[in-house]
């Protein structure tokens, strides 16, 4: 579809998106104001769990096993394809929205509300589906497991952000939580009979840092101290930390990256007499498989809304998220929008874009971007043709 205003439905979209403007953005407020970490997230669930079934959609609610995951169904006829809009609704510990998901729920949920009063003129099926914990708990991933995505064809998201960007830069990552053991003993009295289990952290710091110059440009690995004993004049018998190491491709993570973390985990242990256990803190999370016909697609409506795209750039700015699993199984969008011109996800100053004027600006563009996406995708076989090619292309040579 060359022009994305020729769609004799997009006025209807256009209107009911405008009707429905003020309750999604009080919407989108009200979970900024009420932050629920990952899992926890009843409150914004059962909020767009409600809205959409007060709109006509069927609403399964703690699908997949997770109390706050939900999806939501309206079928149009028979046939065409099962395009789901996904919600995004944790927030940061201690941060708030400062990933803007209260957003990311209110496009996902808006698109949805636009659409439904065309969905009888369409072929296929609308779901919603609430995915809960992104930062860190991978929902996404639990939820695939769960079956919960079985028979999608396309799934669809956007997150705010400082540019309006048709993909975002991923990395593949993991979550790994370390846990040494050693002797306790009287630091004063008889330090000799210890095994200090903090040293063996420390150790295992300096270890990650003597990589750093001989791993891949894309690499990542970042840690905290999740436990630094109990006090000073006890020598530690229990330490740990928390480490996120991330690379460009799952592959190169899983098969050079972690194995040689473990190394630095062990050798620690080795150098100080204590005893070390190494475990998933997260599901791991891939990097994000792009579909150039949904960035299209993207694109156009984007543009239909008067947003400026800039090139993607898959070298700056690359975060990592559970939607990249699910791209990896079928084909997804993970388009962003800009919420503010400079400031960056997981700050205070980005929890404030999120709800600004700005972003509600987004918000309703990006609920109309991907209402218009959803819509090419049930009108216009070619598109999904095309959709369904760039998937398994990506597949073969990945
Ligand atoms: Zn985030
Ligand atoms: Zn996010």
């Amino acid at each position: 579809m060359a022009d994305a205003d020729a769609h004799p439905l997009i006025d209807r979209i256009e209107a009911e998106l405008a009707r429905e403007r003020d309750a999604l953005v009080e919407l989108s407020h009200r979970i900024h104001a009420h932050p629920e970490i990952r899992f926890e997230e009843e409150r914004a669930s059962a909020w767009l769990a409600d809205a959409l079934e007060r709109r006509g959609f069927a609403v399964e609610r703690g699908v997949g096993g997770l109390p706050t995951a939900f999806r939501a169904r309206l079928d149009g006829r028979p046939g065409g394809p099962t395009v789901a809009l996904l919600c995004e609704y944790d927030a940061l510990p201690g941060l708030g929205h400062a990933c803007g998901h209260n957003l990311i729920a209110t496009m996902g949920a808006g698109a949805a509300i636009a659409l439904a009063p065309v969905m009888g003129e369409l072929d296929g099926s609308l779901l919603v589906i609430g995915t809960p914990a992104e930062e860190g708990g991978g929902g996404k991933i639990i939820l695939l497991e769960a079956g919960v995505f079985d028979g999608v064809d396309a799934a669809l998201m956007i997150h705010p952000y400082h540019l309006d960007q048709a993909g975002m830069a991923t990395l593949a990552s993991v979550k790994l939580e370390v846990v040494y053991t050693g002797t306790p003993a009287h630091a004063a009295m008889a330090p000799f009979e210890g095994r200090n289990a903090l040293d063996a952290v420390r150790l295992a710091f300096a270890g990650i840092d003597a990589m750093r110059q001989q791993v891949r440009d894309d690499v990542r690995m970042h840690a905290i101290v999740s436990d630094g004993g109990a006090a000073p004049n006890i020598i530690p018998e229990r330490a740990a930390m928390t480490c996120v190491a991330r690379s460009a491709d799952a592959r190169h993570l899983h098969e050079s990256l972690v194995p040689r973390l473990q190394g630095v985990f062990q050798g620690a242990a080795l150098m100080t007499g204590t005893t070390v256990e190494v475990t998933d803190a997260s599901h791991p999370y891939d990097e994000i498989r792009r579909n150039p016909a949904l960035e299209a697609a993207f694109e156009r409506h984007a543009r239909r809304r008067g947003r400026t795209i800039t090139p993607f750039d898959p070298s700056s700015g690359a975060g990592s998220t559970d939607m990249g699993n699910l791209s990896q199984v079928l084909p997804g969008l993970h388009g962003m929008l800009a919420i503010d011109d400079a400031a960056l996800p997981h700050t205070a100053a980005f929890a404030t874009a999120a709800r600004s004027e700005r972003g509600d600006r987004t918000l309703v563009d990006g609920a109309s971007v991907l209402a218009g996406v959803a819509l090419e995708l049930f009108s216009d076989a070619g598109v999904l043709r095309e959709v369904r090619g760039d998937f398994a292309a990506a597949e073969r040579t990945a």
